[in-house]
């Protein structure tokens, strides 16, 4: 194997990117990206970059000298059109295509937007850098803000904005925020946490206009009600970037569909938001069918699935056994100053319970379980205590048994 493309310059790409250096490739790596930017993280563009912490020269995974020594060759602002597997080629944006002997897609997602009211000017959503410049620029005319979708782009969002002192509502069709990935409990403690902020909240509501002439002047809700709005962030979701592979022959679904090495056909891996695999850890025991699959859309997985697909590709390679990718999904995400920490999966659930601390206190640790295993935990303020039943979930243990430490650390 000589040469390795790699589609998508982001964080799985760039992962994976190093990884194939570490472990002594030395062909050629091609990284095709088509925002014009190189590798930049986005996590701080819900958070330290509204708030005014953070500028825009913060951003970059990697310093200069770092990406350099890497030997990369990077062809950014340019997009990947098709994949013809029996040429390996992959055909680009600008009429030309670029040939590989090991391919790996990481490609991401992308922001879902409203079915209208996008050409407005102050209607928003969240994924790039430059989405989160327009947004910043927004922000700082003063308000009033709107956020669309409770789940944690625009919870984070809200508490950014609420931070700068501007007028915040938060408007979810479900009946809480994030209300899928804590479960009712936590979602209702996480409404107490908005509103104690300042933030004003409308559940079980859906928008049904967004109102203006050139720019955004009011949100329409479901209810007849219209908010005021200078601006709108529309936070309501992604989807994984799989059009360019529609004719490929690969197997696209909600995802690029991978078996448990992350390889999506001989030679060709995927990794990041974009990668849909089934998680050995769980499968066995955490669901009915144990061919589930998984995506995940957080920070930690593109890392580590970047570097276990780059993995992989090289022993594939070499004609050596792959290694299996099943990791404990991890996740944070930083609202009005706190620190929510998840990990493995909080659903679907059969149980949840508090083990330690109180949500009143904004410190706290849940569990969550699935047929009779410990199959999540959230942590609020207590990273350790996240890190023990992270550990015990990857451990497959018991519902019973997790129940018992909990008991053990309280006495
Ligand atoms: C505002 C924001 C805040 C976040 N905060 C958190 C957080 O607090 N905690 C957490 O765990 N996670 C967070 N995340 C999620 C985390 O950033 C993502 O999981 C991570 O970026 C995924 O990396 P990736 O490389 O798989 O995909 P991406 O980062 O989406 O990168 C994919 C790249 O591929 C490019 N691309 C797409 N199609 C093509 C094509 N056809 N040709 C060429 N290039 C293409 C895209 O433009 C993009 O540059 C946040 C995400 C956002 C947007």
């Amino acid at each position: 194997m000589e040469r390795i493309v790699i589609v998508g310059a982001s964080l799985a790409g760039l992962n994976a990117a190093e990884t194939l250096r570490a472990e002594g490739f030395d062909g050629d790596i091609e990284i095709i990206g088509d925002e014009p930017n190189l590798p930049y993280d986005r996590p701080p563009l819900s958070k330290q970059l509204l708030t005014g912490e953070w500028d825009l020269e913060r951003l970059p995974l990697r310093p200069d000298d770092e990406l350099a020594a890497l030997n990369l060759a990077f062809r950014t602002g340019t997009a990947a059109q098709a994949l013809d597997l029996d040429a390996k080629l992959v055909r680009l944006d600008d009429g030309e295509s670029t040939p590989f002997d090991g391919l790996i897609i990481a490609t991401g997602a992308r922001a879902l937007s409203l079915p209208f009211g996008r050409d407005l000017e102050g209607v928003h959503t969240l994924r790039s850098i430059s989405d989160a410049g327009r947004i910043r620029d927004d922000v700082a005319r003063g308000g009033p803000l709107v956020v669309i979708g409770a789940g944690f782009i625009g919870a984070e969002v809200a508490s950014s904005a609420t931070a700068r002192g501007l007028d915040v509502t938060m408007v979810e069709a479900q009946s809480g925020p994030m209300l899928g990935p804590l479960g009712s409990e936590l979602s209702e403690w996480a409404r107490g946490l908005h509103a104690d902020a300042g933030v004003d909240m409308r559940f079980d509501t859906s928008v049904s206009a967004l109102l203006g002439g050139t720019r955004v002047e009011s949100v329409e809700l479901s209810d007849g009600t219209r908010l005021a709005a200078d601006s709108v962030v529309v936070g309501i979701g992604v989807r994984p970037n799989v059009e360019w592979l529609a004719d490929s022959g690969l197997t696209i679904g909600d995802g690029v569909i991978c078996d448990q090495y992350c390889r999506a056909a001989p030679g060709v891996f995927a990794a990041g938001d974009v990668a849909r695999w089934p998680n050995g850890l769980f499968g066995p025991f955490a669901y009915a069918d144990p061919q589930r699959t998984m995506r995940i859309e957080h920070w930690t997985n593109a890392v580590e699935q970047g570097m276990a697909a780059a993995r992989n590709l090289l022993l594939e390679s070499r004609g050596q056994p792959l290694e299996p990718f099943s990791p404990v999904p991890y996740f944070w995400s930083d609202q009005h100053g706190l620190s929510i920490m998840a990990s493995g999966l909080t659903s679907p659930r059969d149980q949840y319970q508090l083990v330690h601390g109180s949500l009143k206190d904004n410190r706290f640790t849940a569990l969550y379980g699935l047929r009779g295993y410990l199959t999540g935990v959230v942590s609020v303020s207590w990273p350790r205590m996240l890190r023990r039943y992270q550990s015990m979930i990857r451990d497959r243990t018991t519902w019973t048994e997790a129940l018992e430490t909990a008991r053990e650390i309280e006495s």
